[in-house]
């Protein structure tokens, strides 16, 4: 269960970030630690300031991936979570800390590897990064001052899902744990049924948008929020791959009918 688990950060500046964030998902038994497009490249993992601060973590630190960009960081991955200082208008469903780390051990728990994702230090995520994520939560701290420090954001977050894990392990029933999570952050498909991926989700949507694109209803000029609201809308339905599929197939039979016209 723990293996099944990343933590992705986008973008990190600092090094001592980098280490402590190695460090906290050590004491919380975690291991595999991602840095998408670090600003210093990959020698952040070497930066004396790094090994020093991730201590007794310094495996962690030694194994942690580099990685190009944030798809890359999530290549495999069927459930992801972005962490924000910030509300957002638009984007996916919210959760917080407690019911996203219920989920995601939900979805470790039938096998599938799961994503934290952390911004950087100055300008946290963009839109678009949290647009490639399922859930956003965001920290409820002090309203008047709630940007914590990267990787004590991170500490919190492998701590939840310490416990999350822990639960799991002790034999509580699938989804007990999410008898507190919001209807809107239930899982909609019917138990047994394999979650869809998001690899999957992702391949339907852009077989979707290319659909909707051939029927005229998605103007590519002046696409509006129309891709960003849909994400949106299956973000919250929890697909089955069953179900990933009967959409596909939707997009296909509308691309097909307009080649043989
Ligand atoms: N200045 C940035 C905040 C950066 S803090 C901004 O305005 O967005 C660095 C990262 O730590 C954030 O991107 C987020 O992933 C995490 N973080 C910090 N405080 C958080 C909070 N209250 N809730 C969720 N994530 C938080």
């Amino acid at each position: 269960m723990f293996g099944r688990v990343r933590f992705v950060l986008n973008e990190t500046s600092h090094p001592g970030n980098v280490g402590s964030a190695a460090r906290a998902i050590k004491t919380m038994g975690f291991g595999r630690l991602v840095l998408a497009a670090p600003r210093a490249g990959a020698g952040i993992l070497r930066d004396p300031e790094a090994i020093a601060l991730a201590s007794g973590a310094d495996d962690v630190l030694a194994n942690a991936l580099v990685l190009p960009d944030l798809d890359a960081a999530l290549q495999g991955v069927s459930w992801a979570v972005a962490l924000s200082a910030r509300s957002r208008e638009y984007g996916p469903p919210n959760a917080d800390p407690r019911e996203s780390a219920a989920l995601a051990v939900e979805h470790a728990g039938q096998g599938d590897a799961v994503a934290f994702v952390f911004g950087s230090e100055r300008t946290g995520l963009s839109n678009a990064d949290v647009e490639r994520c399922n859930a956003l939560v965001h920290i409820p701290a002090n309203p008047e001052y709630s940007s914590l420090n990267l990787s004590q954001a991170v500490q919190l977050i492998a701590w939840e899902m310490r416990m999350a894990c822990l639960a799991h392990e002790r034999g509580h029933a699938p989804g007990a744990a999410l008898a507190t999570a919001p209807a809107v952050l239930s899982p909609g498909a019917a138990q047994h049924e394999a979650l869809a991926t998001r690899d999957d989700v992702e391949g339907m949507l852009a077989h979707l948008e290319r659909a909707l694109v051939d029927l005229d209803f998605l103007d590519p000029d002046n696409p509006k929020k129309l891709m960003t609201r849909l994400r949106r809308l299956f973000a919250k339905s929890h697909l089955a791959r069953e179900e990933v599929n009967i959409l596909r197939g939707i997009a296909k039979h509308i691309l097909e009918r307009r080649m043989r016209r």
